[in-house]
């Protein structure tokens, strides 16, 4: 890179600014200047001078730093950073979507509401649930929505003593995150040898004071929860209900329904199953699907078909479930999300949707062939869509992370660090289903040569990364001491 882009980059834009520059096209003045009628204009405001040129560049250069799935591979496990179909950003542009208002009246959005009603329809069908409501703007939101849903259905049976929600240890952060802000109170279940939730333990706990269980299937170890209808016959014997955590959808959309498993209510993530972009904080959407019992619960606005035979016209109209929650948001949800999610199963269709499952799996499993005789296993199964190694090799100092951040010397994303927590060493590799096996044996090839690099010469990996824009950073520090402002 030259020495002026470089140096540009490493700077601000305030540190860029030249007195005198602007990117000010506008032509001569031709009305008489007049003072603003309120005193505006701040003296000490200090904005940074750069021309048109300088601002694209130092932007563009910023952007080419960040890694995306556009970018390369990115295995980053519980994720599903899979490639994100451009014609459903086609689609979430089309004028008649992207440039409706909120607050338009139903008779002029009729187009709009009869794509989120069959969405509604769709991820009914996918899941095996009742009802689906759209509102929910992430996972963690659709858990929150679930959790205050299940109060509010246990408060009308009067049954106020339910204050417990189980959740295994291999549970990601936000369910008993999730928990805690809906005023329930946690409790962790252990996982068994085989890396399932520990069904003897589950049964000890089971009894009245508890309003549900949280669950991952898969789990975030990757692994199908086998004696899943177990576990949730024995949830419902004690009375309570079963949170799906629909995260890992992107391994069973179009093979298993997880309202046929008896799971009450679940989250779909939009933006990891359903084909639309995410990272770096958004935009998600989390719908949430129920079964009968908990539809009138659902938070509204949702979409409804009314029928005019007569004229053999369809209309669609917003209604809000009698006992709702009330909202979740303050309009409809991430709509441009539903528009790339509907492209998305349209695209696919059920047969294609399942077919993205398989190969999910499959491209996960033969990643872990790879490279299970390289670094061990948390748990030596087939793995569902994903899979977690531990970063060690025998003799060698090298940790987890060291591997990670040498990853990015050979042009690999990491996997996911440090998580799950029960795994010590944890890195938690998901391929998805859109990767071919020329990627899946680069990464492996990769990881291959980090393993003789562990032992020969550690210290490279100690130090690593050594081909990015910033070394190795002081992530501790950096949480405790956020610096936000480039003054
Ligand atoms: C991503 C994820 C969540 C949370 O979803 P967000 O949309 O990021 O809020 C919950 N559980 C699991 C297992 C996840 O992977």
């Amino acid at each position: 890179m030259p020495e002026t882009d470089k140096h540009s980059i490493e700077k601000t834009v305030y540190e860029l600014s030249s007195t005198g520059r602007s990117t000010n096209l506008m032509p001569e003045c031709d009305v008489p200047e007049t003072e603003l009628p309120v005193d505006l204009l701040r003296e000490d405001l200090h904005l940074s001078e750069l021309s048109e040129l300088d601002v694209v560049r130092h932007f563009i250069h910023l952007s080419q730093r960040n890694f995306s799935v556009d970018g390369g591979f990115y295995p980053l496990g519980s994720c599903t950073m899979k490639y994100n179909p451009k014609v459903n950003e086609v689609c979430a542009r089309l004028e008649g979507f992207a440039q409706s208002h909120p607050l338009q009246r139903d008779d002029t959005v009729q187009g709009n509401l009869a794509l989120m009603f069959e969405l509604q329809e769709w991820l009914k069908e996918i899941g095996g649930f009742a009802a689906v409501s759209l509102q929910p703007t992430a996972g963690a939101q659709g858990e929150l929505t679930a959790l205050l849903m299940m109060r509010a259905y246990f408060r009308d049976r009067g049954e106020t003593g339910r204050t417990q929600i189980l959740i295994p240890d291999s549970a990601h952060g936000t369910n008993p995150a999730s928990t805690t802000m809906a005023g329930f109170e946690a409790l962790e279940i252990p996982s068994d040898e085989h890396g399932n939730l520990d069904l003897a333990a589950l049964r000890t706990v089971c009894d009245v004071s508890v309003a549900g269980l949280m669950i991952t299937n898969p789990n975030t170890l990757g692994l199908f929860e086998r004696d899943i209808e177990t576990i949730v016959q024995c949830v419902h014997d004690c009375g309570g209900l079963v949170y799906g955590d629909g995260a890992n959808m992107n391994a069973l959309a179009g093979v298993v329904r997880p309202g046929d498993l008896g799971i009450d209510i679940m989250h779909y993530n939009l933006h990891k199953t359903f084909g639309t972009p995410h990272g770096g904080g958004g935009p998600g959407s989390g719908p949430l699907g129920v079964s009968e019992k908990l539809a009138d619960y659902l938070p509204g606005p949702m979409v409804r078909q009314t029928n005019n035979t007569e004229k053999l016209q369809f209309s669609f109209s917003l209604f809000t479930p009698e006992k709702t929650i009330g909202r979740m948001n303050s309009h409809f949800g991430s709509f441009g999300v539903f528009v790339r999610a509907y492209a998305y199963i349209l695209q696919h269709g059920a047969e294609g949707l399942k077919q993205n499952a398989l190969h999910a799996v499959l491209n996960a499993n033969y990643l872990r062939e790879l490279l299970r005789s390289v670094y061990p296993l948390s748990h030596d199964r087939i793995c569902m869509h994903e899979f977690v190694l531990q970063g060690k090799i025998e003799g060698s100092s090298v940790r987890a992370v060291d591997i990670s951040k040498r990853l990015l010397d050979y042009d690999f994303h990491p996997p996911t660090t440090y998580f799950p927590l029960i795994v010590s060493e944890a890195l938690m590799i998901e391929p998805t289903e859109t990767e071919n096996k020329q990627t899946l044996d680069a990464f492996a090839e990769a990881l291959k040569v980090i393993a003789r690099e562990a032992t020969d010469n550690p210290e490279i990996l100690h130090t690593a990364p050594h081909t990015m824009p910033v070394g190795r950073l002081d992530e501790v520090r950096a949480a405790r001491q956020l610096k936000l402002r480039g003054d």
